[in-house]
């Protein structure tokens, strides 16, 4: 690749790689801005995350996305800088140098609430679900709450790590405690407006068992994964009467934009972005 002096070194880092949307999102939004940039995919081994972070940084690289399997590491990477958001999702996927020293944020929350109010859903006042407990949902609840919704409940296969998920969590902002719960997935009652499928069950084309699951004509069912198809979640809240389906091609521009963001001090605008990664995805 050749590069000019003039421009900015960005990158996302993760294992596998070579499937990431990242480069594409960021050069439309640089485009946009008109800013001059160079993103780039970064395979790194395993168990060597930190040297490759490190190293893309000494040799003058300003921003680094990452993803599976290194959200962790780059909290660490990052811990004595980390805003409220990584702090508290334990989880990084965005790293950046200030005055020689690399700082995390994680912006998948900001992401996912972005397509909501995009999908017209603000989860001010809604009684929102949130399905599963691992790192993309630990990263979204904060955003949530600040929301002011109404309740949020958590449930888990694993109904502990839920359970951990929200004690983390109340130990950080004990106000939320009256609008917090967690649980398994058989702890449903009434209906929802906003069910947030945060599992990564669609990936092998299911959707999570959720017996007794009611949604409203009004309701948003939400799956973070995104394909050319509806997910197996999407199409059993169809089924079950949620008015609203989505995926969560959404949320990765979304968070993308919070990272552009950051990186760049201007919020790009997200849906030429999104419409054009759609059509890519119908024909793929
Ligand atoms: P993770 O840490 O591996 O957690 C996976 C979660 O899925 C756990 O809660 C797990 O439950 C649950 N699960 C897996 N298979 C299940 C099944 N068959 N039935 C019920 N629950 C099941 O993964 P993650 O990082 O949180 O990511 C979750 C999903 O969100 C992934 O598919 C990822 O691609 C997607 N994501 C999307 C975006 C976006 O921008 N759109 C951003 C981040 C993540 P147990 O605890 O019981 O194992």
């Amino acid at each position: 690749m050749t590069m000019s002096t003039s421009q900015k070194r960005y990158a996302v880092i993760g294992n596998p790689i070579s499937h990431s949307r990242s480069p594409s999102i960021h050069q439309a939004f640089a485009r946009q801005c008109g800013i001059n940039l160079v993103y780039e995919r970064i395979l790194a081994p395993v168990d060597a995350f930190t040297t490759y972070a490190e190293r893309f940084f000494e040799q003058g690289g300003l921003g680094l996305n990452v993803t599976v399997p290194f959200k962790e590491d780059a909290y660490h990477l990052a811990r004595s800088n980390l805003s409220a958001r990584a702090q508290l999702a334990a989880a990084v996927n965005t790293l950046w140098v200030d005055d020689g020293v690399i700082h995390g944020c994680n912006s998948d929350g900001m992401g996912l609430l972005s397509d909501l109010l995009r999908l017209g859903f603000n989860p001010e006042k809604s009684r929102v679900l949130m399905v599963g407990a691992g790192g993309a949902a630990r990263g979204c609840l904060l955003p949530v709450l600040e929301a002011q919704c109404k309740e949020l409940r958590v449930l888990n296969r694993t109904p502990e790590r839920a359970r951990l998920l929200v004690a983390d969590l109340l130990a950080f902002r004990p106000e939320y405690r009256s609008r917090l719960s967690a649980g398994s997935l058989n702890d449903l009652d009434g209906v929802w407006d906003i069910v947030i499928n945060a599992t990564s069950a669609s990936l092998s084309s299911q959707a999570p068992s959720l017996e007794g699951l009611q949604f409203s004509e009004r309701s948003l069912a939400y799956d973070m994964v995104y394909g050319s198809e509806p997910t197996a979640f999407m199409t059993q809240s169809r089924a079950l009467g949620a008015g609203c389906q989505a995926d969560g091609l959404g949320m990765l521009v979304g968070q993308a934009a919070i990272s552009f963001q950051i990186w760049h001090g201007v919020l790009p605008e997200t849906d030429a972005v999104l419409d054009e990664l759609r059509n890519v995805l119908k024909v793929s």
